[in-house]
């Protein structure tokens, strides 16, 4: 056992709107298996058995899961700038994307695991191509991730074959990795506008048979409405879903910018998760997504940071800061969104969204000691003050990966004082930068 003391220990342990006070002074025992044993005040804590190890540190809280990404896309970060979504993704993303080969993708997914990992970040759900080799290059940066290769259809793009393999290929390697605390495996689909009706169907199907979760962006742009009706006989993008049986399990929508409030009734009746992404959203110009409305409907929600080719930093801090700002611009209430949500969308409502809300996001007993500490010392947290002070909020609006001086995964420290213990980050550049040139050719 080893115990953690901090002095201000966030444990996030409680549903949205019932975030738990941050307890000063508080300890937490991690078990020699990586779970959390015990947490709570330093005063209530146990006696320590001879040679138990000590560490002391200053805030100490979960750290942040990255519930949409497409993190192998940091080889692509930065190319065309300026373009919407669609031309985007047809003129720059795609042509390059089909160059790629599995190295490619490991590369970039360990470039982005150490980058996520110094961020604060040790979970992601991420959607790309050639999931074996996301799912190497996470275990190999100690990194949890939800893998779902996604299914794209368009003549422009043929690296992943046709969707039925692409679909019996994520079974596979669901069934590969089954047992893995890392790794685990859900099934994709690009968006109900990409993809046929037919493999729509297929994808239902197999996440029927199997309980994998499906990931797909939903009413990221506002043009997508006019595509999506044409192919579903007039229906909306979430009714056309739930029509093909592709809302009934667990569903990751990302994106949901242009959501009505039937639409909003659709997800909320098939307990569909969104995740919104305010910095992609921003930068692309697709839209603000109604956050407010979705919170009043009831929805399961999380925060994502997208792609890096989307938006450049893999940064949840910045997210939560823009997810807020943007809440409040719409509404014209400084009082919409409040701190705490945010910070729940980034742990154990993220958790809960990738299907592992009993272990991950909380620090309380049972769960993974997958932590965070802000360092006491870093100046934008000060002054500390008392009274009606939110520290919910210092660490949301204050917060960023340069204070962060330490992060573990399943209580093994993967992060000291900015250092990424588990990847060689300037051979991770270095072999990044090689492989981008060879795509931008
Ligand atoms: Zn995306």
């Amino acid at each position: 056992m080893e115990r953690f003391l901090c002095d201000l220990l966030v444990t996030m342990d409680g549903a949205v709107g019932a975030v738990p006070a941050p307890i000063v002074d508080g300890a937490v025992d991690v078990g020699d298996d990586g779970r959390i044993l015990w947490c709570g005040a330093a005063v209530d804590a146990s006696e320590l058995g001879p040679g138990t190890a000590v560490h002391r540190v200053g805030i100490l809280m979960p750290s942040l899961i990255n519930a949409h990404c497409h993190t192998p896309m940091v080889l692509l970060r930065g190319a065309g700038e300026g373009l919407a979504v669609d031309r985007w993704l047809h003129e720059v993303m795609w042509p390059r994307e089909s160059k790629l080969t599995p190295g490619d993708v490991r590369a970039g997914m360990l470039l982005g695991a150490g980058e996520m990992l110094a961020n604060g970040i040790t979970a992601s759900v991420e959607m790309y191509f050639v999931g074996h080799a996301m799912a190497e290059a996470a275990q190999q940066a100690q990194m949890r991730c939800l893998v779902t290769p996604g299914v794209i259809e368009d003549p422009d793009f043929t690296m992943a074959g046709s969707w039925p393999d692409q679909i019996d290929e994520m079974v596979a390697l669901r069934d590969r990795w089954s047992g893995s605390d890392l790794i685990t495996v859900g099934l994709a689909a690009h968006a109900a506008y990409s993809v046929s009706r037919q493999c729509l169907v297929a994808i239902a199907e197999r996440a029927a048979e199997t309980g994998m979760a499906v990931h797909i962006h939903l009413a990221e742009q506002q043009w997508e409405d006019a595509a999506v009706r044409e192919r579903s006989g007039g229906l909306a993008a979430p009714e056309y879903l739930e029509t093909l049986g592709l809302l009934d399990g667990n569903v990751i929508a990302a994106h949901g910018v242009w959501l009505d409030a039937d639409d909003l009734e659709v997800l909320a009746r098939n307990d569909t998760a969104v995740v919104h992404c305010p910095c992609s959203n921003a930068k692309h110009a697709s839209g603000a997504a109604p956050v407010s409305e979705m919170q009043e409907a009831g929805l399961r929600l999380a925060i994502g940071t997208d792609g890096p080719a989307s938006h450049h930093r893999l940064d949840l801090f910045e997210e939560m800061r823009t997810a807020i700002r943007t809440a409040r611009i719409r509404s014209g209430d400084a009082q919409t969104f409040e701190a705490a949500e945010a910070l729940h969308m980034t742990t154990a409502g993220a958790a809960e969204v990738m299907g592992r809300g009993d272990e991950l996001g909380r620090l309380a007993p049972g769960y993974w000691a997958d932590m965070m500490a802000l360092s006491p010392s870093a100046p934008a947290l000060h002054p500390v003050s008392v009274g009606d002070d939110d520290p919910l909020s210092r660490i949301v609006w204050s917060g960023s990966p340069g204070a962060i001086s330490a992060v573990w995964v399943a209580g093994r420290k993967v992060v000291e004082h900015g250092r990424v213990l588990t990847v060689d980050m300037a051979e991770a550049v270095a072999e990044a930068d090689t492989r981008a040139r060879r795509l931008a050719q």
